[in-house]
């Protein structure tokens, strides 16, 4: 079965009335249906505005659509309770496109990579001390890295740090909204490469949104299209950037 599945998805956002202002509802999503495959990556592409990251945050289990149902591991989500369950949480994992806004300053970087098990698990502290320093070499930085703090590392490194936090807890999917937009072109290429090679090595699933069809055009096995909430075309890579 897919690893994510959703069926009729819809996402309305309601903005309160003031004296001077009727009350209105956006509907962001329209009833988007699609499904992942273990070990594949469907990319979302899309002007601004057209919904991507209201999706991107659906998926990855931050918010809740209106209607609709999402299916992870082929188990059904329940969009009414405030928060998923630690299990469900744990199976999904979201990297944003500014690593910057989402390490804290004062935070060592090994705390940033131990958090999630100290929070989620009640891994010790010498494993957990362990499992940060494998997974800092598994994304190109090194052990030593561990004790450093965010502000001695280049943008690239960061969104690496970013990555290996997101897989501390092994989750199988990875929602990726523009991870490399914020990079320079050379170091979106190597993260790029390395976000592939973990796909293959750890079988993870990513749903990845971008603006940037040669990023797409890379990493895509499937593509989804999406114009004012709506999918407007939904087909495999090569289909989508055949010659016509
Ligand atoms: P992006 O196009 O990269 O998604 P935006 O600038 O559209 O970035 O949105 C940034 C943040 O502002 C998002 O968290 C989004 O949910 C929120 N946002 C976007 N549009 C509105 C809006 N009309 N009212 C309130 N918040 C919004
Ligand atoms: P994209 O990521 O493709 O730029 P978004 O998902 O951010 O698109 O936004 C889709 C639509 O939903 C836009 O019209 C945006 O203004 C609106 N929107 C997004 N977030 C909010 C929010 N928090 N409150 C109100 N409207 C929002």
């Amino acid at each position: 079965s897919p690893v994510v599945e959703g069926r009729g998805i819809v996402r309305d956002y309601h903005m309160p009335g003031s004296m001077m202002r009727r009350s209105t509802t956006v509907r962001a999503l329209k009833g988007i249906d699609f499904k992942v495959e273990k070990g594949k990556t469907l990319a979302i592409v899309g002007e601004s505005g057209s919904g991507k990251s209201t999706l991107a945050r659906i998926v990855a289990l931050i918010d809740a659509p209106s209607e609709g149902e999402l299916l992870i591991d082929g188990q059904r989500v329940d969009i009414e309770a405030k928060r998923p369950g630690p299990e469900l949480r744990s199976k999904v994992q979201m990297v944003f496109q500014n690593p910057y806004g989402s390490l804290n300053p004062r935070q060592k970087i090994g705390d940033v990579l131990t958090e999630p098990l100290i929070i989620n698990t009640d891994t010790p502290a010498g494993e957990r001390r362990d499992r940060a320093r494998a997974m800092l070499e598994k994304v190109g930085l090194m052990p030593e890295h561990y004790n450093r703090y965010p502000h001695m590392f280049s943008g690239g490194q960061r969104q690496r740090i970013a990555i290996a936090r997101a897989l501390m807890l092994n989750p199988s999917l990875l929602v990726l909204d523009e991870p490399v937009s914020a990079l320079d072109l050379s170091v979106q290429a190597q993260v790029l490469n390395l976000l592939a090679d973990l796909q293959d090595e750890m079988g993870l699933t990513y749903v990845f949104v971008s603006h940037d069809l040669s990023v797409v055009r890379y990493i895509a096995d499937e593509v989804m299209v999406i114009s004012k909430g709506e999918a407007v075309e939904q087909a495999s890579r090569d289909a989508i950037f055949a010659n016509p």
